[in-house]
């Protein structure tokens, strides 16, 4: 017997969370009865279930790399109409959806899934997923203000986890910069707001790692099917 959000999850219904709010919504049915409380197991071979009156299909898992062009937004509608990840994905046909955000300006790794449980234990603060970014910026930060973001600085919704911050390549005219930077937390914008916090805004930004993962080798706006091995690894 397994619990029915996590059953719904790995339908790729939703994310665990999300299928914990259609739970309660009273969108789920299980056995023709709505099944409101959260905590109620089903055996997934034997219950029939249904959300908003459709029957879910078990499926199989996918998961994928995308490299994420700028000018895209990381969900599956956007109501100001803006160009959204899934129009990447049109000969996948199962319903898959990203693993975190990237803001509408930053480009690079995505990773995208089905798998409901997956998605869950990666964005997890407890799971401390290192994720690599360039971030070109105005001028060239002095060392002490880049110990600072390795150190931990103070953001409005508290200290940054210690990073890895180093110089990738400086603009001979020192007029912008490219750092390298890693961080194991996944807040709201926030590569952004720690340069905004040292006063050196970030002009563009990339992510190149995720966890174990490289980008390099997928051009932008592709995507490629991870390894099992690389599934496995993230783990
Ligand atoms: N940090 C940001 O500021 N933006 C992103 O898209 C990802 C991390």
């Amino acid at each position: 017997m397994e619990r029915l959000q996590k059953v719904l999850a790995e339908a790729g219904v939703a994310s665990r969370r999300k299928c914990e709010e259609l739970i309660t919504a009273g969108r789920v049915e299980v056995n023709d009865e709505v099944v409101t409380t959260l905590g109620v197991k089903v055996d997934p071979g034997q219950d029939f279930i249904k959300v908003d009156g459709k029957p879910i299909r078990r499926q199989a898992k996918v998961y994928v790399l995308f490299n994420k062009p700028k000018g895209v937004i990381t969900s599956a509608s956007d109501p100001e109409g803006r160009k959204t990840v899934t129009e990447f994905f049109k000969n996948i046909k199962e319903r898959i959806y990203p693993i975190g955000r990237l803001d509408y300006d930053t480009e690079g790794l995505l990773l995208l899934t089905n798998d409901g449980e997956f998605a869950h234990l990666l964005t997890h603060p407890k799971h401390h997923v290192p994720r690599t970014y360039l971030a070109t910026v105005n001028g060239v930060p002095h060392g002490s203000l880049l110990d600072k973001l390795k150190n931990g600085i103070e953001l409005e919704d508290g200290m940054t986890a210690p990073a890895e911050v180093d110089y990738q390549d400086v603009d001979p005219d020192k007029k912008e910069s490219i750092i390298k930077i890693t961080i194991y937390e996944g807040r709201n914008r926030q590569v952004r707001r720690m340069f905004e916090a040292i006063h050196h805004p970030v002009q563009k930004l990339k992510r190149v790692q995720f966890g174990p993962i490289l980008l390099a080798g997928v051009a932008r706006g592709k995507y490629r099917h991870l390894t099992p091995q690389e599934v496995k690894e993230l783990k």
